[in-house]
């Protein structure tokens, strides 16, 4: 094999280390984090609480909006606790505003995308985790860019306030106004940029007003399958969801679909499934996107039906969304069908993922965060899928 792509940096890419971090926000720390930041800045300790009341408990991003706090605490705080970190370059709204996909400048001008769903029982938001993606996968729109760089603490946080924030004005007509679920399946390789993901997801986790109080099972972090990481999560005390982005049951096509395969192989990210599935007790669900006459064929059904076969998991497959310059096409439906009954047959759970967002560029493996709209007016005639 000549063709394969390189197998990409891991977390310490030099783009990653030269490219700037934004300031510190309070989202980046836990409450007595944000205490002793206060007391040092000259104010009561008790402003970490309220301030933290407004941001996590009542969803306001905007100090000024604070009115309870005098004008020259309102200032301060302003400056060195909620420093902007997320500006709005565009907001696509389709599904009759069920589905949002909201385009964000950082402060060094990188940009990220995140995308909320609303559905009649929930709203999931799926966040991204780095501006761009080091993992090159060739079927993805962000793995064609690259890295830029990593996301803090607070820049994964605050898109998940902002979406919850926007559940809760009732923009989301026919679901709840509560934001329920965080996935990180937006752009970039969550376990690459793991300590910051960690913060992030005990601040979605943690009880207001020290976070946004949602439940661990909850909140989903997808992966390329980068194995000490996964064994690493497993033992944090968190039992969020694990996805593992499989693709290919086989090392020779997942060696190309997903190039970290090169360094950890099938059966080695499985076990790391595993384990992690019995630590937590949750079920891992294993990603498989349809693409035709590759990874699609019933021997490899049947060859991922005995590799899943009693394990706790769940199989999605997810219809190959359109990406710019692609050479590959998403599986015919009686394709489709057919490796679902097999895998079925072999006892696996599976379901197909709706295409979510495709029409505004905001479904899986989309995410190219680019500033022109071209994508989306040529797509605009597209039929919902
Ligand atoms: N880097 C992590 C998080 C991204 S999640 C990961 O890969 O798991 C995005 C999911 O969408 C992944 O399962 C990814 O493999 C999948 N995906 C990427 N491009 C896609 C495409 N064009 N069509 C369908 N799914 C795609």
């Amino acid at each position: 094999m000549t063709s394969l792509p390189l197998i990409p940096a891991i977390s310490d890419a030099p783009a990653a280390r030269r490219a700037s971090m934004p300031p510190k926000h309070l989202a980046d720390l836990d409450l007595a984090g944000r205490q002793a930041l206060v007391t040092e800045l000259g104010e009561p300790a008790f402003r970490a609480k309220q301030v933290s009341n407004h941001y996590f408990g009542r969803l306001v991003r905007d100090p000024q909006a604070m009115t309870d706090l005098p004008a020259a605490t309102r200032e301060r705080l302003s400056e060195q606790l909620m420093p902007t970190l997320l500006t709005p370059v565009r907001e696509l709204a389709c599904d009759d505003g069920a589905t949002r996909k909201a385009l964000w400048r950082l402060h060094d001008g990188a940009l990220v995308e995140s995308v909320l769903m609303g559905y009649p029982d929930r709203v999931t938001v799926c966040i991204s985790s780095q501006a761009g993606c080091g993992m090159a996968c060739p079927f993805c729109a962000t793995g064609q860019a690259g890295l830029t760089r990593n996301l803090s603490t607070a820049e994964i946080v605050d898109q998940a306030v902002y979406m919850a924030g926007v559940a809760a004005s009732g923009a989301v007509v026919g679901s709840p106004p509560r934001l329920s679920r965080v996935v990180f399946m937006g752009m970039g390789e969550p376990l690459a940029n793991y300590n910051r993901v960690i913060g992030a997801i005990r601040r979605l986790v943690s009880p207001a007003p020290e976070g946004l109080g949602l439940s661990q099972r909850h909140i989903t972090v997808s992966t390329v399958g980068l194995v000490p990481a996964i064994r690493r999560l497993a033992s944090e005390d968190l039992s969020v969801t694990l996805a593992l982005s499989l693709h290919a049951p086989d090392d020779d096509l997942r060696d190309e679909l997903v190039p970290v395969n090169q360094r950890w192989k099938v059966a080695e990210v499985l076990d790391a499934a595993w384990d992690y599935a019995a630590r937590t007790g949750r079920r891992v669900s294993i990603e498989y996107a349809m693409i035709k006459d590759v990874n699609d064929q019933p021997w490899r059904a049947d060859l991922l039906g005995r590799l899943l076969a009693g394990k706790l998991t769940h199989v999605n497959l997810i219809p190959l969304n359109p990406t710019p310059g692609s050479r590959w096409d998403a599986s015919p439906k009686p394709v489709e069908r057919e490796f679902v009954r097999r895998l079925r047959d072999a006892g696996v759970s599976t379901t197909v993922r709706d295409t979510r967002g495709r029409e505004i560029d905001g479904a899986c493996g989309q995410l190219a965060a680019a500033e022109d709209n071209d994508t989306f007016t040529d797509r605009a005639g597209e039929a919902p899928a």
